[in-house]
């Protein structure tokens, strides 16, 4: 036991911890694999070097730089993904579970770089606009900004996903701009020690961005301020229990919790016992409980079928879960390992019992378990059960009991609304699975599903080809749900980001709010000059430069001419009787062709460092532009976003974001929006 590695804490930049305390035990076969260490962490050190060093380091960079830094810690962590996945095999993984925790994670992370360059400002503030006028004449504004919060994250996670546990948070603090301290489960904490020191080894981690932390917690949370915040992942019990930790509730520190769930499955009664469908519903089922070993918080527990197809589902699921080898996860042919630790699977045995209670075992059980590998009778396996609950209305059951572990229970139905009022017995759960032939049975079932459920997929044929399943959570998509699932919400693109950031609301003249929000806002200063702003490169352009452009009066040749050339003959435009019968009394332009008239009027037409136009936003046609009116633009130079890009002639080339007005000759708005394009940059 003495030679077994120690596994350390990283705090304050330094790997931290020689003495050995507690023994941590192979799931495979019982022997002492690692060591965690005893000596204790100043965690007043580790917050301060986090508010200090941490904040500092993040905060010389921007959203733009941390988002391509992500990017560099994901190739990183892939170069280097072999040696984690030896590692994983210790966790009682399959290679394919470890691909969701180690691929999965770095995945995140390239998810987060990408969302990250593609929606962020520059800078370190994000403008939640567009301003909106609070006075009559446009002097007085109010609008939203997201900053970072002056604090650090303290992440405790659970032992199922090491590695992408730690990832998915990591990668939208870590864009925020938020130092954080990392405590893994303890059972697995070697895995995320690896993974950490990996991503220190890369070069990429800046100073005081990540701390991890091996055991107890200590005096951390007591310790917390209201800047600083705790997320957590694990049982509802500890989730109770920390949320309620006095210092927190004092200094109301935002606590997000993601606990254990009683997630279901739903077989919708339209679907055959022959359809392709049907086999879907009872692959899903199956992949969920033995991936992992059901250690996921996203597995089906609760299994709800009409009562007709009971009989069929159970056959058909037990002859599945019957060829899934269980043992070793090194030896070839093992489809499923082992559960994380000794306690674990003590806890899922003691569990099975309790849902005894109350079901019959349909296949699997208690005394099933025939592992392969050597001294596997010593390790944590479980065999996938199948239970079938006696009466599905009654308190408590599968409703109640979490299994960590390889088994769900059955639930016979009587009708859609009977399956909508089971699955909600669950008291609020992560995600549930419909699957249905039938667009009317999802359109009345989901909205009442996802009033309890945090994500709801819905499966059929088509989607199957494609399917990312009902146990992956995504960096695009919401992870989290109510009630018993914790109440929390995590990832869900760039929403995962804004929620380690800080909101407030605020007021002033527009050239104030411009300044703030480093962005032209209406009625605020402009800068006009004699060069026009197309002829500036990236660097040169200032936010606010403009140009008032010269007149054009619109004539019946040209609503001719447009019509003629794009095919648009919509009567509006070509129809004098019916023109006359509608709100504007008379013949109008081509809302395109005022878009165009625009263009030909701000453009500068020579080359020039603007590459590419490559869209609009907020568009709006306001007021109709009849013949004879006569129109003029109003170029402002918006937003600048330097994503660090080079086109694909090798030119650095920044994004930059223009405010249109386009006014008739009562000066009245008579089309509004954002014209978005690349400027060539001086330099990279
Ligand atoms: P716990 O809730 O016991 O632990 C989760 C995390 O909290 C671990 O890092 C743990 O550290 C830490 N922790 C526990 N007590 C404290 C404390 N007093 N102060 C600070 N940190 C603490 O869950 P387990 O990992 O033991 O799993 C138990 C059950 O939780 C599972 O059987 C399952 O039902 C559920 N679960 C749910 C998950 C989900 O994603 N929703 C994931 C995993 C588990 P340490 O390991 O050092 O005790």
């Amino acid at each position: 036991m003495q030679d077994q590695p120690i596994v350390q804490s990283f705090i304050a930049g330094q790997w931290f911890g020689k003495h050995a305390d507690q023994a941590l035990l192979s799931p495979i076969n019982g022997n002492t694999i690692y060591q965690t260490h005893a000596e204790t962490i100043d965690f007043g050190q580790s917050i301060d070097f986090a508010r200090t060093k941490g904040r500092q380091s993040l905060l010389s960079m921007d959203f733009q730089s941390r988002a391509s830094c992500l990017r560099d810690l994901g190739k990183y962590l892939l170069e280097h993904k072999e040696a984690l996945y030896q590692m994983s095999t210790q966790t009682g993984a399959t290679r394919t579970d470890s691909w969701i925790d180690i691929e999965g994670g770095a995945g995140t992370l390239f998810a987060y770089a990408s969302m990250g360059r593609r929606e962020l400002p520059s800078g370190n503030l994000i403008h939640e606009g567009d301003a909106i006028p609070l006075g009559k004449e446009g002097h007085f504004y109010g609008s939203h900004v997201l900053v970072p919060r002056h604090g650090v994250v303290v992440h405790i996670n659970a032992f199922n996903f090491p590695i992408w546990g730690m990832l998915e948070k990591f990668a939208a603090n870590f864009i925020a701009g938020l130092p954080c301290i990392v405590k893994p489960a303890t059972s697995t904490s070697f895995l995320t020690e690896a993974c950490v020191r990996l991503m220190h080894q890369s070069g990429c981690l800046p100073e005081g961005s990540l701390q991890l932390v091996i055991g107890r917690t200590g005096d951390l949370l007591d310790r917390l301020d209201g800047q600083d915040m705790v997320t957590f992942t694990g049982s509802a019990a500890t989730a109770a229990k920390l949320r309620t930790t006095p210092n927190l509730i004092t200094n109301a520190v935002p606590f997000n919790a993601e606990a254990d769930s009683l997630n279901c499955a739903i077989l919708a009664p339209d679907v055959s016992v022959d359809s392709p469908e049907f086999d879907l519903f009872v692959k899903e089922v199956a992949r969920e409980m033995t991936a992992k070993a059901g250690q996921k918080c996203t597995a089906i527990r609760r299994v709800l079928v009409p009562e007709n197809h009971i009989e069929a589902v159970a056959d058909r699921l037990s002859a599945r879960l019957a060829k899934v080898t269980v043992g070793d996860p090194t030896v070839d042919g093992v489809r499923m390992g082992a559960l994380a630790t000794h306690v674990q699977q003590y806890d899922v045995l003691t569990q099975l019992d309790q849902l005894l209670k109350t079901s019959f075992l349909v296949s699997g059980g208690r005394d099933a378990c025939r592992p392969v590998g050597e001294n596997a009778e010593k390790g944590a396996f479980c065999q996938p059960t199948v239970l079938l609950s006696n009466d599905p209305d009654a308190d408590g059951g599968a409703h109640d009991i979490e299994a960590f572990g390889p088994i769900s229970t059955l639930m016979p139905y009587k009708n859609v609304d009977h399956a909508v009022a089971l699955a909600a017995r669950g008291k609020g759960s992560l995600v549930s699975t419909l699957v249905t032939k039938d667009p009317e049975v999802a359109e009345h079932m989901v909205p009442n599903l996802a009033v309890w459920h945090g994500r709801v997929h819905i499966l059929n044929e088509q989607a199957s080809k494609e399917s990312t399943g009902h146990g992956s959570p995504l960096p695009m998509l919401k992870h989290g749900g109510p009630g018993r699932a914790g109440g929390g919400e995590e990832l869900g693109g760039i929403r995962g980001v804004t929620h380690y950031l800080q909101r407030a609301a605020i007021q002033g003249s527009p050239t104030m709010l411009g300044a703030v929000v480093n962005e032209y806002v209406r009625g605020g200063e402009t800068i006009e000059t004699e060069v026009h702003p197309f002829r500036r490169y990236f660097e040169n352009l200032q936010v606010g430069e403009s140009l008032l452009t010269h007149r054009r009066t619109v004539t019946e040749a040209d609503i001719v001419n447009f019509g003629c050339l794009s095919g648009d003959h919509f009567y509006m435009h070509f129809d004098d009787i019916a023109a006359r019968d509608t709100q504007f009394e008379q013949r109008i332009a081509h809302g395109y062709f005022v878009l165009s008239a625009a263009a030909g009027l701000f453009v500068s037409p020579g080359e020039g460092p603007v590459l590419a136009n490559y869209g609009l936003d907020n568009l709006r046609f306001i007021t109709p532009v009849p013949i004879g009116d006569t129109i003029r633009a109003r170029l402002t130079c918006k937003r600048k976003i330097d994503q660090g890009k080079v086109s694909p002639k090798g030119e650095p080339q920044g994004v930059v974001v223009w405010d249109v007005q386009v006014t008739n000759q009562d000066d009245e708005l008579v089309a509004s929006y954002d014209i978005l394009t690349l400027v060539k940059k001086l330099s990279s």
